[in-house]
């Protein structure tokens, strides 16, 4: 005879001896260990031959049946697999119960443990690759919330403060496409190393992805928060060592405080994020703390960044192109002007060009801006020189990342051609901080825009780094004295003395001087004397639309 049948509950019936010895001999052929105990007593009624020989299997079987004997809750733990790890012999097994009525008619627990200790191991492995960054060998973005999670509960529990660090590195973006990827990565493990050292933050230093990382301090660690932002601080203050050379790489950071600024995981880490990019805003290497000021500058810097979006998605026609008149020193004749942009935002009011050109900048949203600038210039000019003045020009401003696209000549080519303006009356205006670029690219894009027929200006002069020297080398039309000189010019004998030698310079570069910024009587008086060849400023007239640009310089000599 063998087994009668298993019970709907899944309780096993035995029916005599004979039977007995057939399950004995199965049960002592397979891999798992079976001890059958009595439900009252915990006598073992059975055990399996691999249960009797294996010690840790026998020990980890039992302890799990006297556990469950002792709480009286059998019933509870039938079907529901308990993984245990043995510590003297560094396995795991899984048990598992199931009840039952014993050959001798009495009720028995059946409970089985099976060897897992591969499978835990792949496990782990699975869990240490989810959970590490393998270039940085710190914990990763998904073991950051994990952590924090747990951090935040236990702080809220224990009414205590913990803190998240958000770090990002200043202009990594630098070292690595100039050095490679590869030294790129050599430097993030060096900061990796050098933050996980620091006293406190091992096993709490994460790798959020890039150049970002976070630190969770945790609430023992926060009496000594000050330590640890002054240690992090220290360690950006060294120089790192690359290819045998030494380079500064600092940081921005941001922190914010649980569970005062939140309790909620992504969102404390948003806003360490915030504070970060505040940091970041008000000129790097600085650490920023989270405030409801941060976030609202925060705010207003994202409506500004979704309507700019959309401002140039949809055509751009917020954009305004307004006219400066710049005058012939000696004639006081207005011969040319300087197109300068405006963003009417329907959103957000009329802004001038420092309230959005930087973000425009960063958002890579200038070229689309500039394009339509120099296009609406060219366009008025052509009118312009159609109608009674043939010789007016006008400047236009070209933004360093305008100038660094690669296909910057071509597209100016195509602007021009399509407009049908005489390139000759056009002057692109570029700035210092181009300007002192690499050498050979400069050179190379200043010559190839030359060609196409425009002049070349130098805008915003003496605000930059670049030599008088190093000016002589480039070969531009015109330069522009920066406003910065001309404020106090009629007092200030050093100023005088800068532009004095700007204009003899010239002369001898052959090159012509415009000021900018001149808003008195007696700053046109002193810089005429001084040899300046053209003005600009709110003293000869202020940029205003095209209309009333025409009429208070062109009035009656256009020839509409
Ligand atoms: P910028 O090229 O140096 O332009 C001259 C700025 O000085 C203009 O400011 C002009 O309004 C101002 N200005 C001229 N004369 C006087 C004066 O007598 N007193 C005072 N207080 N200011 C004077 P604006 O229009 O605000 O433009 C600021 C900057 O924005 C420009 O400086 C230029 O760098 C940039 N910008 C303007 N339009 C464009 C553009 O279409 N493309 C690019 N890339 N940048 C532009
Ligand atoms: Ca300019
Ligand atoms: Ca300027």
């Amino acid at each position: 005879m063998g087994l009668q049948g298993i019970t709907d509950s899944g309780t096993i019936i035995y029916k005599g001896k004979s039977s007995y010895e057939v399950v004995q001999k199965i049960l002592d052929n397979i891999d798992s260990g079976i001890v059958v105990c009595a439900t009252d007593s915990g006598e073992v009624l059975f055990e399996n031959r691999i249960a009797a020989r294996v010690p840790e299997i026998h020990r980890t079987i039992m302890d799990c049946i006297h556990n469950a004997l002792e709480s009286g809750d059998v019933q509870g733990r039938i079907g529901t697999p308990m993984e245990r790890y043995n510590t003297e012999s560094g396995l795991w097994f899984e048990v598992k119960f199931t009840q039952l009525v014993w050959i001798s008619g009495i009720n028995a627990i059946a409970a089985s443990a099976a060897d897992i200790t591969q499978k835990k191991k792949n496990q782990q492995k699975i869990e240490y690759q989810a959970h590490n960054d393998f270039l940085t060998g710190l914990y990763n973005r998904m073991k950051c919330e994990v952590d924090l999670r747990k951090a935040i509960k236990d702080s809220v529990q224990n009414g205590n403060k913990g803190a998240v660090l958000f770090i990002d590195l200043d202009d990594f973006k630098h070292i690595n496409d100039g050095l490679g990827h590869q030294y790129g990565d050599i430097l993030l493990q060096q900061i990796a190393a050098g933050i996980a050292g620091i006293p406190g933050l091992r096993g709490h230093c994460y790798r959020m992805g890039g150049d970002e990382f976070v630190i969770i301090v945790e609430p023992e660690l926060f009496g000594d928060l000050d330590k640890v932002i002054n240690n992090i601080t220290l360690l950006f203050n060294k120089q790192w060592y690359l290819m045998e050379t030494e380079y500064f790489c600092t940081m921005s950071m941001g922190i914010a405080f649980f569970p005062d600024n939140s309790v909620d995981v992504h969102e404390i880490t948003r806003m360490a994020d915030v504070a970060m990019y505040a940091a970041k805003r008000s000129g790097k290497n600085r650490y920023v703390y989270y405030s409801s000021e941060v976030e609202s500058a925060t705010a207003q810097r994202l409506d500004i960044e979704n309507s700019m979006r959309q401002a140039v998605s949809t055509g751009i026609d917020e954009f305004v192109v307004f006219y400066q008149p710049v005058v012939n020193a000696d004639t006081q004749q207005c011969t040319s002007c300087e197109a300068l942009v405006r963003w009417d935002s329907k959103a957000l009011g009329f802004m001038g060009p420092g309230e959005f050109i930087p973000l425009a900048e960063y958002l890579g949203l200038i070229t689309s801006i500039g394009d339509y600038v120099l296009e609406e210039a060219c366009r008025r000019c052509k009118l312009w020189n159609d109608n009674g003045h043939p010789d007016f020009y006008v400047n236009v401003n070209l933004s360093v990342v305008q100038l660094l696209q690669k296909d910057v000549v071509e597209n100016i080519k195509k602007i021009l051609e399509k407009t049908g303006v005489n390139p000759k009356n056009v002057v692109l205006e570029i700035t210092e901080s181009f300007a002192i670029n690499d050498m050979h690219r400069v050179m190379e894009i200043i010559t190839g825009l030359k060609k196409l027929g425009p002049r070349i200006a130098l805008d915003d002069f003496g605000t930059g780094y670049s030599s008088l020297n190093y000016i002589k080398q480039l070969p531009l039309d015109i330069i522009k004295v920066d406003k910065t000189f001309i404020d106090d010019i009629v007092e200030d004998d050093y100023a005088q003395a800068f532009v004095k030698l700007i204009v003899d310079l010239s002369k001898t570069i052959g090159t012509k001087i415009v000021v900018e910024g001149v808003e008195h009587k007696e700053q046109y008086d002193l810089l005429k004397r001084l040899g300046v060849d053209y003005i600009q400023g709110y003293y000869f007239g202020k940029p205003v639309p095209a209309k009333v640009f025409e009429e208070n310089n062109l009035e009656g000599r256009l020839g509409e």
